[in-house]
Parts: structure tokens; C-alpha cells; sequence
């Protein structure tokens, strides 16, 4: 993708993403990178994305040294435990946090590396079997888990909503994220601040700004369709 067509859909999709969220104060954008080039990535500066999202740790590792220091890295895939000891110090934040075990490695490591590691807890808001994220019953007690190790800030809620067809079908997931995401705030749990709720996807990005959605994750619709 050339330079000129990137900055044009970053800059198509900040007021689509800003009109959507204005009754909410905004809504921040993730350029989600996987696939693409450290040199394209680096031209999305230009446009003002600060925050890239990745998913595969291997493919993160490879391209950073390229990519410019300045953006703020947040790993939003699936992550084994025992690759966290390679990214604890080199991303700003971890999104897909979805059970203990991941939990206190990260602590453990941000602990070994003198950081405290911003994360969200993922939530499997529609209950879909081959999907990652905490079912809403293990919500509290997940994010009371969190609260009380010393290498983690928890930050909020992270959800990936399922494919559908028309993004309307998946409104009510949205509505249900920012529920959860004002009574948690309203909770006021032990080291737990709600301040990110990440949500929406290029398919249904708009219709999660319009649900109170801090901050979408936007791939394809920024750097075009993936070639895998
Ligand atoms: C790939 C990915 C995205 C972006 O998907 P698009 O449909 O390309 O916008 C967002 N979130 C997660 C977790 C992803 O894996």
C-alpha cells in the first residue's frame, strides 16, 4: 500500500471513529500491523496512530528493531506462557490476558525486568467455544487475581465479538462489554482501574465506537486486505 492510500484511510476512519464515539469523548485507534512491512507501518506515524496491535510474538520480535520507537506495541493475540519472557520488556501493553496461569508470568517476568505491565482482561463476551477470553462468571474473580500481583496494572477489558454478517447482530455483545466495563469501574477493586475497552474490529468498528468503546482495532481497513 502506498503512502498516500494509507494516510487517507487513517484519516477516513479517525472521523468515522470520532463521529461514532463523540457522545463518549472519542475513541482511540490500534493499527493493527500483523502482515505488514515495518517501512508501511512506519508511514501510519504520519497519519497519527500511536498504537499498533500485534498478534504473534515471532512475528513482533523480527520486525522491531525496523519499526519507529516511538509507537506504543500491544500484543492482542493468543499467548503462550512461555513466550512472555520475550516481549515483557519491549511492549506497553498486553491485551488478551484470559486466565491465571498467563497472569502471574507476566507479573513474574515484569517483576524479573523492573516493569509493571499494563494489561486488559479478554473476555469471551459471547460465549463462543473456540474462542479466548474469560467467560463472564470468571470475570471478577480473574481481575481480583490480577489486582493483587505486583508486576501488573490492569487497565480494562479487551473482547473480540463474533464474525457476523451485519455488525448490528453483535450490538448487544458491545452494549454488554460497556455494562461491565462501567460496573467495574464503579467496583472500584483493589488495583484495578477501567480506563481502556478495547473492542471492534474493521468489520464492526463503527458500531462499537457508537457502544463506548475506547479504543478499536483496525487491520484491514487501514492497511488494506492481509496476504497471508
Ligand atoms: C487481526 C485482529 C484485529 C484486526 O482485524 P481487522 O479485521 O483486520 O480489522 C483486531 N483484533 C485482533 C485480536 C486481531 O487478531
Amino acid at each position: 500500500m502506498d503512502r498516500e492510500d494509507l494516510l487517507l484511510n487513517i484519516a477516513e476512519w479517525r472521523s468515522r471513529i470520532g463521529e461514532a464515539s463523540a457522545k463518549w469523548g472519542g475513541c482511540e485507534i490500534c493499527a493493527v500491523s500483523k502482515t505488514v512491512d515495518p517501512e508501511t507501518i512506519n508511514l501510519a506515524w504520519d497519519g497519527g496512530i500511536r498504537v499498533l496491535g500485534e498478534n504473534r510474538v515471532q512475528e513482533l520480535l523480527g520486525k522491531l528493531d525496523a519499526l519507529n520507537p516511538g509507537y506504543d506495541i500491544h500484543l492482542i493475540g493468543q499467548l503462550q506462557t512461555n513466550k512472555v519472557k520475550y516481549i515483557v520488556d519491549k511492549v506497553a501493553m498486553i491485551q488478551s490476558v484470559d486466565r491465571e496461569a498467563l497472569a502471574r508470568e507476566i507479573s513474574r517476568r515484569a517483576e524479573q525486568a523492573g516493569v509493571k505491565m499494563p494489561v486488559l482482561v479478554q473476555v469471551n463476551i459471547a460465549r463462543e467455544a473456540q474462542k479466548a477470553g474469560v467467560d463472564e462468571e470468571e470475570l471478577v474473580p480473574l481481575l481480583k487475581l490480577c489486582g493483587e500481583l505486583p508486576g501488573l496494572k490492569v487497565r480494562g477489558l479487551m473482547a473480540i465479538m463474533p464474525i457476523a454478517d451485519d455488525p448490528e447482530d453483535v450490538r448487544p455483545y458491545f452494549r454488554r462489554m460497556r455494562d461491565w466495563f462501567e460496573r467495574l469501574r464503579d467496583m472500584n477493586l483493589n488495583n484495578i482501574e477501567m480506563q481502556t475497552l478495547s473492542m471492534g474490529m474493521s468489520d464492526d468498528a463503527i458500531v462499537a465506537a457508537q457502544e463506548g468503546a475506547t479504543m478499536v482495532r483496525l487491520g484491514r481497513a487501514l492497511f488494506g486486505a492481509r496476504h497471508y
